[in-house]
């Protein structure tokens, strides 16, 4: 399906290299929080440190937007990273990313050392993918090498503009990664193969909820996005979320489901609240939500039923979760599935950002085969979208 060269077709000895990272972490009182896309990472750079290339780290952080935030540097990431590494990281945080300052450092890098930039956001042509910007990073190295999966839908200056000016291009271990397991998954999935989404909006969901059913052999739905299908259908949803909008959408996508022999599934019982808060849950009889309550998790006649369903499948790959998991009375529909996906024998595929978040708060990160570094990537990937970070790559 993808034809881009990979880091495994390219000499790097001697070479200066450009690799663009996702460091998109989550920082509080300067500790990450989440190291999962720094690990992600570095297979990659261990790779170029034993090649022998010298190395300019990349990435963005947040959205400042264009201007210098100092909660959004990436100085900490350069503190852990030489940790891991073992190794001292030059960094110098900078509003101009690039300076003559850092130019020097990156001329003077000996084989197997590093110099990371800061924050690619700071400079307002990275968003808008600005040819100056490009330029400039592309004058840093001979090689560019994309391994930032989590930015690979969007065409930035870091990502895509900068490939136009560099001799050569390719991506790196944690691309070629992501895009072998949702890749296998789409394209030539072990059957039975059953689809979880959840979440809140199925605005967000809309293409992938569409070019899913053409593919999988079951669709679960849970979390806020079920009740724009419940309501559909006629059943009270009280004060669920609800997108009024998309009632004859979810209507479609019931019909299509029908007509292509997909087992669609939703909830037919829920736990209930009568506030958006972490209080104890109220369970419903049957589909329909009390008025004066709403939504807040699948219930466990539903839990049953999903948790069942999936069994005997041999592929699973899951985005969005069934409830509102951050709190502790409403987390029990994504932990049963989480726990089930847990202890099956098949390929179990967890879709970047809350899902991720939430298999990882719940303990069973390590138990899944693959869990992508990219919500919003994995998203598009999976509706069929052009990702334009890979299609910007040398073809083999
Ligand atoms: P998404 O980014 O679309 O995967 O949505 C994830 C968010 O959906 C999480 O923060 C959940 O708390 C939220 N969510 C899941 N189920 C519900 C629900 N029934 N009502 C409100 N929010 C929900």
């Amino acid at each position: 399906m993808f034809n881009n060269k990979t880091i495994l077709n390219v000499d790097f000895k001697d070479q200066k290299v450009l690799l663009r990272c996702d460091f998109n972490v989550k920082i509080q009182n300067g500790i990450i929080t989440d190291e999962t896309r720094i690990q992600g990472a570095l297979p990659t750079i261990n790779y170029l440190i034993d090649g022998g290339a010298k190395i300019i780290l990349c990435s963005h952080r947040g959205k400042p937007k264009g201007k210098y935030d100092p909660e959004l540097t990436l100085e900490p990431v350069a503190k852990r990273l030489s940790e891991i590494l073992g190794q001292e990281i030059y960094f110098k945080s900078e509003p101009q990313v690039i300076t003559r300052e850092i130019k020097d450092a990156i001329d003077q890098l000996e084989q197997g050392q590093i110099v990371l930039l800061d924050n690619t956001r700071f400079r307002i042509e990275e968003t808008e993918n600005g040819e100056s910007f490009s330029k400039e990073l592309a004058s840093l190295a001979d090689i560019f090498v994309n391994d930032a999966f989590g930015t690979v839908h969007r065409a930035h200056a870091s990502t895509e503009g900068v490939t136009h000016y560099m001799k050569e291009s390719v991506s790196g271990f944690l691309i070629e990664k992501e895009l072998k397991f949702l890749g296998q998954a789409i394209d030539k999935p072990q059957r039975p193969f059953i689809a979880i989404l959840g979440g809140a909006k199925v605005s967000d969901k809309i293409k992938v909820i569409d070019e899913l059913i053409g593919k999988v052999d079951g669709l679960i739905i849970g979390g806020g996005m079920a009740y724009t299908f419940l309501k559909a259908q006629g059943y009270e949803i009280g004060n669920s979320m609800c997108e009024e909008d998309k009632l004859d959408y979810a209507l479609e996508m019931i019909e299509k489901a029908k007509r292509m022999g997909v087992t669609l599934r939703l909830p037919v019982d829920h736990s209930v609240s009568k506030s958006f808060a972490d209080i104890p849950a109220i369970i419903t009889e049957g589909q329909d939500i009390p008025e004066g309550t709403m939504g807040l998790d699948i219930g466990p006649k539903t839990i049953k039923n999903y948790v069942g369903s999936l069994k005997n499948a041999k592929t699973i790959l899951w985005n969005g979760p069934m409830g509102v998991f951050e709190f502790e009375n409403y987390n029990k529909g994504t932990l049963a599935l989480a726990k089930c996906m847990s202890a099956l024998d098949a390929v179990t595929i967890v879709g970047g950002g809350d899902s991720a978040a939430a298999v990882a708060q719940l303990g069973y990160k390590d138990q899944m085969t693959h869990i992508s570094t990219g919500g919003g990537a994995s998203l598009k990937f999976l509706e069929g979208s052009i990702l334009p970070g890979i299609e910007a790559l040398d073809n083999l």
